[in-house]
Formats: structure tokens, C-alpha cells, sequence
């Protein structure tokens, strides 16, 4: 029996645009080159006449923040490493997309601004998961009560769907959000549909299920970015956050996907990340890198958000808005669309992908009026907006 772990971390106002707190890139820096990489595509006439009119301010915004301002500066697009990262990873004739797509990403919920579609994209294959991590809305049992109807694995005609709704709409594309993908019966019919499909994909995954076929599934796929959630460096802390979870099994399974990768896949330029969630101070970001470091790409902590229960919290005087109503758009399994995963029951949903375009609901009176409530000072008219910290 494991002891009770404090989520000291929890915070009064949970800024989302700054989720990461730690971020290690290895063998990667801003240099003189990169940046020469990424004015050369923002000055390309070739790649620059086959963008969407829409968006040709945003390659001047992008200009400007990258080049006139000081990367430290509050707002604005900040080129980071792990931005640039994918950036370097992509063929040149994608990169200018890519910097725009990025732009919208991180600016567009800085600023509240919309346009036809969301800038991310979290599609979820399965709302089941094996493990009930301490902060995670897996512990609760209202929602993982099977006959209360949240839980389910998504179909893989659904999922073509959704790809062939919003293929060259939305270019930023997350496989998960309440379950672990990799539970999803279909996952790797679904992995070889997205493929060539996206300039940027992630899948995140706790890796317990990662096994040969779902390895070679995904480095076959259009996957960019394969997250390994894990915020701790020893087996103890590990199965206290990651509870039903097993450390060393983790560890083998992603020895083997690094095997694979280098023996059968040679040319693979997907990025591994392991990301953790900062709880308390029994984590130590230092330990981490050193003990990931050499297995992933990238090593992360992001801030522990108080994701398990928002319902149970208490209304809030919170007057910013939240910043993922501008942000990303969800689509459980089931194809219902909501506007985030802290409302994991789905009061706040918006539609269903099966009766509306993706751009429909995006700009769907239903969802501005949401908006229009965060910007006017007056989130706690929409529940569970009212007792969420996020902004
Ligand atoms: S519940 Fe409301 S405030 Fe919280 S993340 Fe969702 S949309 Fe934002």
C-alpha cells in the first residue's frame, strides 16, 4: 500500500500559457544557423504565395516577434527549442506552415483572437486508462463508472471522419485526452490513417502499453512528437504518482521503442518527450533529465493543475479569461465536442463532430457566448468555469 502524496502545487490561478515549468531539449540551441533557418522561410516568395491570405499578417507578427523583440518579452511568439526542434525535423516546404500554425497557437489565446478553425486539435481514441494517477480525473469514480456513460473506446470510421473533416484545416492534432491511447482497440489502423496527414501529431502515453505492433505502428505513422508521461526518477515515487503504474516495465518498453527506431527505422525523425507533472518537491527536475536524458529527446515537467476533481472545488473570483476557449477544441470518442478536458463530464460541450462542421462549432453561438462571458469578467455564469483555475 502506498502512503497519500501531497499535491502541494496546486495553484490559485493556473496559467496556461505558461504550463511548462522545466523544459530540456537535448543537443539543441538557439544558434546564429537556426535562426538564419527560420528567416529564410519567412522571406521565401515561393512558399509565402501558396499561404492562405488569412495569414500573411502572421508572417509579419512572426518577423517581428522573432526578430525586432526581445525573446524574454511577456507576449508575443517566443522561438524556443523545442519549437524549433520541430521545426528542423519538418521538409523546408513545410516549415513557413508550420511557424504559422505555431503562431496561432501560442498567440491567438494570448490575444483572444479567433479565426475558422481551432489551433489545436485533441482528438481522443479511448476515454479508459489503465492507471489512476493522483491528479488525474481517472480517480474519479462517478466518471469511471461504466454504466454512467463516459467511458469508451472511439470507433475507427469516427476517427476517419474527424481526420477528413479537418485535414489541411487544423495542422496541430493531439491523439489523447481522458484515456490512454494506446488502449484503443482500433489505435493502430487509426495511427496508419493519419499518416502524411498533419505538420504536427502527438500522442501521449503512459508507454505500459507499448509493445512491438504498436511501436512500429506509430514510427510508420504521421506522428511527430510521441509524449511518455512519467514525473518521477525512481520506481517508488513513480508508482505513488503513476498509481497502478510499474517503473521498470515502462523503461523496457521504451528501451525496445528505441531499438526499433534505430534498427528499422533509421530515418525517423520523430521527437520523444518525457513529461511529467510537477505535484511537490519530492520531484527534482535535475534527477529527471539525468535519469531520461538518455533515453528521450526531451524531458518536461509541466504544473500540476488541479485536473482530478473541478466539480468538487469551490466557485472562484477569477476575472481573466481562460485561455484554451482560443486555444484547442476536443473530440471525445464518442464524437462529442467540448472545450476542454478539466470539464471531463462535458457540461460545457458544444456539438458533435457527426452533426456539424468542425468550423461550425468552433464559431457556434453556444461557444462564443462562452467566450464572451470569460471576456466580460463573468466566467462564473458558466459551471465549471466558476470554480476552474485555469486562464
Ligand atoms: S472549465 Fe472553463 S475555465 Fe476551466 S479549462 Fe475548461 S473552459 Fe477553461
Amino acid at each position: 500500500m502506498v502512503s497519500k502524496i501531497e499535491l502541494k502545487y496546486k495553484k490559485d490561478i493556473y496559467d496556461k500559457n505558461k504550463s511548462f515549468v522545466d523544459i530540456h531539449v537535448n543537443q539543441f540551441k538557439l544558434s546564429k544557423n537556426n535562426l538564419a533557418d527560420v528567416k529564410k522561410v519567412l522571406n521565401d516568395k515561393n512558399l509565402i504565395n501558396k499561404i492562405d491570405k488569412g495569414y500573411k499578417d502572421i508572417i509579419v507578427s512572426l518577423k517581428e516577434d522573432i526578430f525586432e523583440k526581445n525573446n524574454n518579452s511577456e507576449k508575443g511568439f517566443k522561438l524556443t527549442p523545442n519549437i524549433l526542434n520541430e521545426f528542423e525535423t519538418l521538409d523546408y516546404n513545410k516549415r513557413l506552415n508550420f511557424l504559422i500554425h505555431r503562431y496561432r497557437y501560442d498567440v491567438y489565446p494570448q490575444k483572444y483572437l479567433i479565426d475558422k478553425y481551432p489551433p489545436y486539435l485533441q482528438i481522443e481514441p479511448t476515454s479508459f486508462c489503465n492507471y489512476r494517477c493522483v491528479f488525474c480525473f481517472q480517480t474519479n469514480k462517478n466518471f469511471t463508472k461504466r454504466s454512467n456513460g463516459f467511458m469508451g473506446h472511439m470507433k475507427l470510421e469516427t476517427f476517419k471522419l474527424i481526420v477528413d473533416k479537418v485535414i489541411n484545416k487544423v495542422e496541430f492534432i493531439s491523439l489523447a485526452s481522458r484515456g490512454d491511447p494506446l488502449i484503443c482497440r482500433d489505435i493502430e489502423k487509426m495511427l496508419a490513417y493519419t499518416n502524411d496527414k498533419f505538420l504536427n501529431l502527438k500522442i501521449n502515453t503512459n508507454a505500459s502499453l507499448l509493445n512491438e505492433n504498436k511501436i512500429h505502428a506509430i514510427l510508420s505513422s504521421g506522428v511527430k512528437t510521441l509524449v511518455f508521461s512519467a514525473d518521477a526518477a525512481d520506481e517508488k515515487l513513480y508508482a505513488k504518482l503513476r498509481v497502478n503504474g510499474d517503473l521498470k516495465k515502462v523503461l523496457k518498453n521504451i528501451e525496445l521503442f528505441n531499438k526499433i527506431k534505430h534498427n528499422k527505422y533509421k530515418n525517423s525523425k520523430i521527437i520523444t518527450r518525457v513529461s511529467g507533472v510537477k505535484v511537490n518537491d519530492s520531484q527534482n527536475f535535475n534527477k529527471m533529465r539525468k535519469f531520461w536524458g538518455n533515453m528521450v529527446d526531451q524531458v518536461a515537467f509541466v504544473d500540476y493543475c488541479p485536473w482530478e476533481d473541478v466539480y468538487s472545488q469551490k466557485v472562484n473570483t477569477i476575472k481573466s479569461p481562460c485561455s484554451e476557449l482560443w486555444r484547442r477544441m476536443y473530440i471525445w470518442w464518442d464524437g462529442k465536442v467540448n472545450p476542454c478536458e478539466v470539464d471531463f463530464k462535458s457540461d460545457l460541450a458544444v456539438g458533435n463532430i457527426f452533426k456539424n462542421d468542425l468550423s461550425d462549432l468552433w464559431l457556434s453561438k453556444g461557444y462564443n457566448l462562452l467566450r464572451k462571458n470569460h471576456l466580460n469578467e463573468e466566467r462564473q455564469k458558466s459551471y465549471p468555469c466558476s470554480s476552474c483555475v485555469v486562464t
